[in-house]
């Protein structure tokens, strides 16, 4: 049996995993990661890639090739139609897309198939010496003590096995995780128990159809039957190519569904469909109950699941990766201190918690509204409700996940971690970075180090805010990368000359002064005087 000795072993090379290991990789951490598919599943699925997640492309070196690989034009509009019916029905509207909140990240929105995001990372970790990525590899068990963990793997074809030790373990093996299950982590969460289709199909009639609407990328279509779900296309690309989800009859099946019936509900015309792939799911809203035993970790969706209603998902999942990575790199680098890590858990756990409960007030809000409001009951009523539901949709977006109630930042007094926020250039402790034109005319994006980074926006080029974090850092032997710039316009807007960036661009503490006590701020954020949790 093979033998391979490492530090971190990530199980699943799926997009998570793999954003994972370019974390991990670029920091010069020995990782392993397995992945069972020789192969990216070709099903377009986890599509729609928020500027945020964008950011972490550039950081992984590898968004141009990311944008290389869309399908669709660039600046094509990537926001959403809603129907009420049908596509072919009087009442739809065109909500504004995810563009609104652009302004506040460093790079824009992508849609792609999410194989060709893996084949993009896939390509990416391939050139990191630090990762061994063994594709066509399935773990089939782990085990750890206070000191390591194994996970013991086979090859799939040829029934090959070998054992791999190291310091840490994740999962980044979806939603029905081994790495959960054998670190006894429990999940639950609302099982919506609705069966859904996804079905990826060619079809001239649906894009002569969708001519009605101006460009975009999504098309969901409210009907009361459905009780809150959708029914769902998005475009593969700009041509015939689209896929499609959908509830479905708990016993449904490939040989026993018509889905093109199913999608003729949805576009209200005949609408012939060449069928390139049929598959079903379970609709599911879950959250483990802890991010972490132990050595083991959790990212992902084994770490949490909900509907693909606004595209979370995956931007959810490498949110988490980047923010695991950062704290496993620092730990074993030496700077990080141990209770670092049960930050993860205390900043990602509530913000999919926000996200998975916005989605299911979601659903919960369109079945009300299609269960109370009819254009046949009354027309006048519903298209005041209609009006009424498509204001809200055009409203500031609300959803900003913030850490200000981590153990390692420096937030307000009280405050709690979370989705639910609001969009500013305020560079506000917990929440992340907007860009930020320098005078040397390089985004301070581009300026930001792989560590912690301080701002300092000084009044007159004085040294001394910068010297003392400097100093402090060196005492506490933690690397510090100083950007030092004027205080003027743009970079005003952040409205705090002093701001303590960590390495995934969030801001971990701000102010105004060079504060006596730079070390005991710089404490906090590496973990040092934090209370670490136990694990059984
Ligand atoms: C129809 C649909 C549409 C969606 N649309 C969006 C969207 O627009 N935006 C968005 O953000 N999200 C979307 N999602 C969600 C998104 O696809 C998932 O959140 C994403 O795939 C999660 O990535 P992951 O790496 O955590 O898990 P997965 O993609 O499930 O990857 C897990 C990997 O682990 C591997 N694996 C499992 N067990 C083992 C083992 N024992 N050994 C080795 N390997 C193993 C698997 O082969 C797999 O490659 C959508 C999902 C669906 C179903």
């Amino acid at each position: 049996m093979r033998r391979i000795q490492t530090s971190v072993i990530v199980v699943g090379g799926g997009p998570v995993g793999l954003g994972l290991a370019a974390t991990l990789g670029q920091a010069g951490i020995p990782c392993v990661v397995l992945e069972r598919r020789t192969e990216p599943a070709a099903i377009p699925k986890g599509q729609n890639l928020t500027a945020r997640t964008l950011e972490h492309f550039y950081y992984w070196e590898c968004a141009d090739e990311l944008r290389a690989a869309s399908l669709l034009p660039a600046e094509f509009p990537i926001g959403g139609i809603t129907a009420y019916e049908s596509l072919a029905g009087e009442y739809w509207y065109a909500p504004a897309g995810r563009e609104t909140v652009g302004d506040f990240y460093f790079q824009r929105n992508e849609r792609l198939p999410q194989y060709l995001t893996e084949s993009v990372l896939r390509a990416r970790v391939r050139s990191l010496d630090p990762v061994v990525a063994l594709f066509g590899w399935s773990a089939t068990s782990i085990s750890q003590d206070g000191d390591s963990v194994r996970v013991t793997a086979q090859r799939d074809q040829a029934g090959e096995r070998c054992e791999i030790e190291g310091a840490y373990v994740v999962g980044c093996d979806g939603a029905r995780s081994l790495v959960r299950e054998q670190a006894g982590i429990a999940t639950g969460g609302a099982d919506f128990n609705t069966r859904m289709v996804l079905a990826v199909f060619r079809s001239p009639a649906l894009s002569a159809q969708l001519e009605r609407f101006p460009p975009r990328t999504t098309y969901r279509v409210l009907h009361q039957e459905l009780a809150g779900y959708w029914r769902f296309f998005g475009r593969v690309d700009v041509g015939e190519t689209y896929f499609f989800h959908a509830p479905v009859p708990g016993d449904a099946s490939a040989s026993n569904l018509d889905v093109q019936s199913v999608i003729e509900r949805a576009t209200g015309i005949p609408t012939p469909c060449s069928f390139e792939h049929v598959g079903f799911w379970d609709l599911r809203v879950n959250v483990a109950d802890a991010y972490r035993r132990g050595r083991a970790f959790i990212a992902g969706d084994s770490a949490h699941s909900h509907p693909p209603y606004g595209g979370y998902g995956l931007n959810t999942g490498l949110e988490d990766a980047v923010n695991l990575g950062w704290k496993l790199a620092a730990v074993l680098r030496g700077w990080g201190r141990p209770a670092l890590l049960d930050s993860y858990e205390r900043e990602r756990r509530p913000v999919f918690v926000d996200t998975g409960t916005a989605i299911t007030e979601g659903i919960e809000r369109d079945r009300d509204f299609l269960a109370r409001y009819s254009p046949v009951r009354d027309r006048g009523e519903f298209e005041q409700a209609w009006g009424a539901m498509t204001a809200g949709e055009t409203a500031p977006p609300t959803y900003e996940p913030h850490y200000e109630g981590s153990p390692v930042v420096w937030g307000p007094e009280g405050s709690a971690s979370g989705a639910k926020g609001y969009h500013t250039f305020e560079a506000r402790a917990g929440h992340h970075l907007a860009p930020a034109a320098l005078s040397s005319g390089r985004d301070v994006f581009e300026e930001l180090g792989r560590e912690y980074t301080l701002i300092a926006l000084t009044r007159g080029g004085d040294p001394r805010p910068a010297a003392r974090f400097q100093a402090a850092a060196d005492g506490l032997g933690m690397p510090l990368r100083v950007v030092t710039d004027d205080f003027e316009w743009p970079r005003a807007a952040y409205q705090r000359p002093l701001i303590l960036v960590r390495p995934d661009q969030y801001v971990a503490w701000s102010g105004d002064e060079a504060p006596a006590g730079a070390t005991e701020i710089l404490r906090r954020v590496i973990g040092e005087g934090v209370h670490a949790q136990a694990h059984a």
